[in-house]
């Protein structure tokens, strides 16, 4: 017997093509300077939006800022992260918290300053995510993890994308709590 999926009401795809300004209007713990100032890439007619469960990227000009938007009941909220470097430490070969993928690129930990006046007093939360930021195309098998790094489970991929899906908008809740 199955037993009832509680992540069903969210439908596939779960991003829509989003602009330079929905990306910036999304992120929930920015001041209204540093969402002006933030890098957006320039290349976002050409994402694979359909597959992504957020567009997830890092300043190139400063890697260890990474930035995520997601979109699960259409209105986008976005991440500021901070992360090492790729480079400026040995990729930790652990599980990803959001895709629970072990990719062979390592995950990193990111963390999030917290929205508002938790914020501002310091207060921050992090999570261990894909350092490449991939995981919606690792569940797809649009990239290739390494091997071993996917366990063998039986959900179906939309039951893996939703999973993906609840834990990246608890991380927001987390941030925004
Ligand atoms: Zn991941």
């Amino acid at each position: 017997m199955r037993l009832p999926n509680t992540f069903r009401q969210i439908s596939v795809p779960v991003m829509k093509q989003l602009t330079e300004q929905e990306l910036r209007a999304a992120f929930v713990n920015c001041t209204k300077g540093e969402t002006k100032r933030l890098f957006v890439p320039r290349d976002l007619a050409d994402r694979p939006w359909d597959d992504l469960d957020y567009l997830g990227w890092r300043d190139p000009q400063a890697p260890e800022r990474a930035y995520l938007v997601t979109a699960p009941d259409g209105h986008p909220r976005g991440l500021a992260l901070r992360c090492p470097t790729p480079s400026a430490q040995q990729p930790r070969r652990n599980m990803c918290s959001m895709c629970l993928t072990t990719p062979a690129d390592g995950v990193a930990l990111m963390v999030a300053r917290k929205a508002g006046k938790a914020g501002q007093q310091g207060n921050s939360v992090g999570t261990y995510i894909c350092a490449d930021l991939a995981c919606s195309l690792y569940l797809r098998g649009r990239k290739d993890p390494g091997p071993g790094a996917r366990m063998q489970e039986s959900l179906t991929l939309e039951e893996k994308i939703d999973r993906t899906v609840a834990n990246l908008v608890a991380f927001l809740d987390r941030v925004t709590a």
